[in-house]
C-alpha cells in the first residue's frame, strides 16, 4: 500500500450534507426509481424546495405521493383539504425521504395507475407496498400474455445490445495505459483460437474503475468496436429498483443471449449497485441485490474454457465491492481509468475538436492547460458548450471567447470537486514539493514515489511514498522524519509565501501528524515525559498539560527542521515547482534525477565567461 499526503480543500457545509444524505440514496432509488421524470415545476406556486422547507418547519401535515406520475400532493397544516399543493418530484428524492423520516411526516402512496390508498407512516412500509403492487401488475401482465416486457418501471433494466458500437480506440484519448492493457482483450476477441491453442489464460472479467466521466463506458464500447463484436450492456443500478427474482433472471437472459452471440462483450455499468459487500446492509439486506450478484457470479464461474465472452464492469467505487467479485476467474483484471493529465486532455480535446469548426488562433494546448481536473466528459462538454455559444453569437468558428466562457460555466458546475487555477495551483505545487523535498533530504524516509498537483476528489494535490517492503517496528528517528515530511507542505507555504498566507489546505496533514505524535508521547514513551504508557481518561489535568507540552515540543522541532531544509534548497524547490506546474505529475525517479542533476549555478544569473 501507498502512503500519501494530500492537500485538501476545506470541507464545506454542503459536503457534509452530501455525506449525510448518501445513506438514503439506495432507498430513494428503490422507491422512485420507476420513473425517470426530471423535476420540472410546471408553473406551480409550491416548489420542491418549498416542500422541503415546509417539512422542516412542520408546516406539512401529510404528503400523498403518486409514483406513476412522480408527483406529490402536499397537505399543509390548516390548509384546504380539497386543494392540496402539487409538487413535481425528482428522479431521486433523497433529501425529501430523509426529511420525511426525520420529521415523521405522514405519507401516502397513491398510484393513480392502481388506485390503492393506504396511509403509512414510514418509508419501509411504502416500499413494501410498491413491491406488492408491482408484483401484482407483473403477474397480471404475464397472465394476459403481454409480450414479455415488463412495463412497470419502463423496463429500464432490460439489457441493450449493439451489434456494432462504431467506436474505436481512436475515439478514446488520454487514458493510454488503460487502452494498452486492454489491447490484449481485443486480440483475444478477434481470434480466440490463437489463444486457446497456446493455452494462454484469457481474462473473463475486467473491472474498469475511476471517477465518473473519465471514459469507462466509452472504452468498453471501443473494445467491442475494435474487435468487431457485439456489445451487451446493462446497468447495475437498474437492478436495485426491481422486484425480487427479476434481476437474477435478467442476468440469466443476458448471458444466454451473449453466449449465442459470442465472441462478444458484456458490459455491466455501475456494478457497485449490485456488487456491494454482501451483508453491508444499507437499509437492511437487499435480497434482490444479493440474488442478482449471486447469479452474476454463477454465470461467470460457469464459463467453460473459452466461451468467448468477456465481461467488463465499471465502477467509481471499487472500495465497496464484494471481494467475491474480485476473485480469480471473475473480475481479476482491474484497470484504473483516471483523470487525464495535460497531454491526455490535449488528446481528448483533439478527438472532440475534430468535428467542430475552430478558429485557427485557438490553441487546444492552452485549453488543456486551463482545464486541470476536467474529465473526458467535461472536456467534451466544454467544446459542445463553446459550439453552442458560437452558434448563438452567429459566429463562423469557435474562438477563445466562447471557450473561456464555457470553461467558466463548467467549472461553476463542478461544485465539490477540486479544480484549481492560478495562485492556488502554485501554492499547492509548493506544498507538495515541500513534502517531497523534506522526505528526500531526511535519509530515514521512504522514497518519494510520485508528486502531483492533479486534483483527486477533494484533494488538490498529493505526494506518494514507497514504503519499505518490511513494515516492522518504527524507530524514533523514522517517526520524527515522517512528522517533518508531513509538515513539509505547510513549511513550504510559510517559507515561500509568508506566515499570513498559509491556508487551511494542510488540515489533513496536521490531523495526521498530531495523532502520530500523541502516540509517540503517550504510548511509545518517546518523549521527555518518560517511558510509560498513558491510558486515555486515566490521567490528571496536570499530566494532560504535560503531554501537550511534549507533543508541541516535538512538532515545533520537526517543523523547524522542515523549514530549514526548504530554506537551504530554495532554488531547487522553485525549480521543482516550475516542472511540477508544467507536467502536473513527477514520478519518483524523475524527481530524484532532477534533484541530483540540479546545480543552482546553472540557473543563477548567466555565468560570465571570458
Ligand atoms: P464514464 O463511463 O467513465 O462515466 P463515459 O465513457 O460515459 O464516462 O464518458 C462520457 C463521454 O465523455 C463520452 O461519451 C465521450 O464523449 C467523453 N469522454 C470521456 N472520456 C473520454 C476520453 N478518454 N476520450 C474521449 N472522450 C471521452
Ligand atoms: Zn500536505
Ligand atoms: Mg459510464
Amino acid at each position: 500500500m501507498n502512503t500519501y499526503q494530500g492537500r485538501r480543500k476545506q470541507k464545506s457545509k454542503s459536503d457534509k450534507l452530501v455525506n449525510l444524505i448518501a445513506g438514503s440514496l439506495l432507498l430513494a432509488q428503490t422507491f422512485f426509481g420507476g420513473s425517470s421524470v426530471l423535476a420540472q415545476n410546471k408553473g406551480n406556486d409550491y416548489s420542491y424546495s418549498d416542500l422541503l422547507q415546509g417539512i422542516e418547519t412542520g408546516n406539512v401535515e401529510r404528503i400523498m405521493i403518486d409514483p406513476s406520475t412522480n408527483t406529490a400532493k402536499v397537505y399543509l397544516q390548516g390548509g384546504d383539504e380539497k386543494k392540496p399543493e402539487k409538487v413535481t418530484l425528482f428522479y431521486q428524492n433523497t433529501e425529501l425521504i430523509r426529511k420525511i423520516r426525520e420529521k415523521g411526516v405522514d405519507f401516502v402512496v397513491d398510484s393513480s395507475a392502481k388506485n390503492t390508498t393506504a396511509i403509512i407512516n414510514g418509508i419501509q412500509l411504502g416500499i413494501l407496498l410498491m413491491l406488492i403492487l408491482g408484483l401484482f401488475l407483473l403477474i397480471k401482465r404475464s397472465a394476459s400474455g403481454a409480450a414479455g416486457a415488463m412495463n412497470f418501471g419502463k423496463s429500464r433494466a432490460k439489457f441493450q445490445m449493439e451489434a456494432s458500437t462504431g467506436i474505436g480506440f481512436n475515439d478514446v484519448a488520454g487514458i493510454e495505459e488503460a487502452k494498452e492493457e486492454l489491447q490484449e482483450v481485443v486480440v483475444f476477441l478477434k481470434n480466440p483460437e490463437k489463444f486457446t491453442a497456446i493455452g494462454a489464460r484469457i481474462p473473463r472479467g475486467v473491472l474498469l474503475y475511476g471517477p465518473p466521466g473519465t471514459g469507462k463506458t466509452l472504452l468498453a464500447k471501443a473494445i467491442a468496436g475494435e474487435a468487431q463484436v457485439p456489445f451487451f450492456s446493462i446497468s447495475g443500478s437498474e437492478f436495485v429498483e426491481m422486484f425480487v427474482g427479476v434481476g437474477a433472471s435478467r442476468v440469466r437472459d443476458l448471458f444466454r443471449k451473449a453466449k449465442e452471440s459470442a465472441p462478444c462483450i458484456v458490459f455491466i455499468d455501475e456494478i457497485d449497485a449490485v456488487g456491494r459487500q454482501r451483508g453491508a446492509g444499507i437499509g437492511g439486506g437487499n435480497d434482490e441485490r444479493e440474488q442478482t450478484l449471486n447469479q452474476l457470479l454463477t454465470e461467470m464461474d460457469g464459463f467453460e474454457g473459452n466461451t468467448g465472452i468477456i465481461v467488463i464492469a465499471a465502477t467509481n467505487r471499487p472500495d465497496v465491492l464484494d471481494s467475491a467479485l474480485l476473485r480469480p476467474g471473475r473480475f481479476d483484471r482491474q484497470v484504473i481509468v483516471d483523470y487525464p493529465d495535460l497531454e491526455g486532455r490535449l488528446g481528448i480535446l483533439e478527438v472532440h475538436a475534430a468535428n467542430k469548426k475552430i478558429a485557427p488562433e485557438v490553441s487546444l494546448r492552452v485549453i488543456a492547460q486551463r482545464t486541470i481536473g476536467f474529465t473526458g466528459a467535461d472536456l467534451a462538454n466544454l467544446l459542445n458548450e463553446a459550439a453552442i455559444l458560437t452558434a448563438r453569437y452567429r459566429k463562423e468558428a469557435i474562438t477563445m471567447i466562447e471557450v473561456n466562457n464555457a470553461i467558466d460555466r463548467i467549472i461553476a458546475g463542478l461544485e465539490g470537486r477540486a479544480v484549481i487555477d492560478g495562485k492556488q495551483k502554485t501554492m499547492t505545487a509548493y506544498h507538495e514539493i515541500g513534502h517531497a523535498i523534506v522526505a528526500h533530504f531526511l535519509p530515514e524516509n521512504d522514497p518519494v514515489e510520485k508528486v502531483t498537483v492533479m486534483p483527486r476528489g477533494k484533494s488538490l494535490g498529493s505526494t506518494w511514498f514507497l514504503p519499505d517492503e518490511e513494515q516492522g517496528l518504527e524507530t524514533r528517528s523514522k517517526l520524527l522524519a515522517d512528522v517533518s515530511t508531513t509538515l513539509g507542505g505547510r513549511a513550504a507555504e510559510e517559507v515561500v509565501f509568508g506566515y499570513d498566507e498559509i491556508d487551511s489546505g494542510a488540515e489533513n496533514d496536521i490531523e495526521q501528524l498530531t495523532f502520530r505524535v500523541r502516540q509517540m508521547v503517550k504510548e511509545w514513551g518517546m518523549s521527555d515525559l518518560g517511558q510509560f504508557n498513558i491510558e486515555d481518561g486515566e490521567y490528571s489535568q496536570d499530566l494532560a498539560s504535560k503531554i501537550d507540552v511534549e507533543v508541541s515540543k516535538i512538532i515545533f522541532a520537526c517543523y523547524d527542521k522542515a523549514k530549514q531544509i526548504i530554506q537551504d534548497n530554495r532554488p531547487l524547490v522553485d525549480h521543482l515547482v516550475d516542472i511540477l506546474l508544467e507536467k502536473e505529475t513527477i514520478d519518483g525517479d524523475q524527481f530524484r534525477k532532477i534533484v541530483e542533476q540540479y546545480s543552482p549555478k546553472l540557473t543563477k544569473s548567466p555565468v560570465l565567461t571570458k
